[in-house]
């Protein structure tokens, strides 16, 4: 019986540390793969790409127009058209460097539900007006619950009041905070599932990937192009990369 006791512990030992250290570590191309011939950045061609080369998540960037329609566009202003004080009619028929016309929420999640289960890292931005970001999550969490698409899309924010607003109307959403002012400890506290933080600020804190490993919280690094930093947090133990070099960077996760 001590023998087998004995057998199991070391079979534990072996299993346990390997598991930790075998954890996926992903990638998630920065508003979708768009380096590539005939795209653009937060296109839907993006998104597509990024499903064909098969890493975790489309990271994309979303506002509202004043009229109601949450807009994939990463600027706040399309050729000096402000978004929030728009009319979609204002910029429907702007263009992307590709051709593409400015994807609608609508549109990204339509083409979203054809790609297996590729997570999609729906970014709110901040709107000068915080009524205006409530809007925008408001119709966002209606149209990604009523495309079936919860369990795929992930939410993140440089906004405290959107993150909160996000936690406190869909709890069950996973939320990462990317300012990069809170703690680990104060992230856990908001409820927030990770820190999704600049290269620089987990370069300052080298404690917090793994003070936010210990909480249970996920992290993410932005915005990472280099091979030598993609290996670098790796080797400290993030989960995942934000990279406008996705290829490259599933070259070198674990
Ligand atoms: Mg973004």
């Amino acid at each position: 019986m001590r023998r087998i006791f004995i057998y199991l512990m070391l079979l534990m030992g072996a299993v346990l540390p390997s598991a930790a250290k075998n954890r996926a570590q992903q990638v998630i191309a920065h508003r979708g793969y768009w380096k590539t011939e005939g795209s653009a950045q937060n296109s839907l061609s993006s998104l597509q790409n990024t499903y064909n080369i098969g890493v975790y998540g489309s990271e994309f960037d979303v506002h509202i127009t004043r009229d109601g329609e949450v807009v994939v566009f990463h600027d706040d202003d399309v050729d000096g058209i402000k978004i929030e004080n728009a009319r979609y009619a204002d910029i429907k028929d702007k263009r992307l460097q590709n051709g593409e016309t400015i994807p609608t929420l609508q549109q990204y999640l339509e083409a979203a539900k054809l790609l297996g289960d590729m997570k999609l890292i729906l970014e709110v931005k901040e709107h000068i007006q915080k009524s205006d970001e409530d809007r925008c999550i408001d119709a966002t969490l209606a149209m990604v619950k009523e495309a079936g698409l919860e369990s795929r899309t992930e939410y993140i924010s440089f906004s405290k009041h959107a993150c909160d607003y996000i936690v406190l109307h869909a709890p069950k959403a996973k939320v990462s905070y990317l300012n990069g002012d809170l703690t680990p400890f104060e992230a856990k506290q908001a409820g927030y599932a990770g820190i999704d933080y600049e290269d620089k600020v987990f370069k300052d804190h080298p404690t917090w990937i793994s003070e936010a490993r210990k909480l249970g919280l996920v992290t993410n690094v932005w915005t990472v192009d280099a091979l030598k930093d993609i290996k670098y947090f790796f080797k400290q133990g993030i989960d995942y990369v934000t990279t406008n070099n996705p290829v490259e960077a599933m070259g070198v996760a674990n």
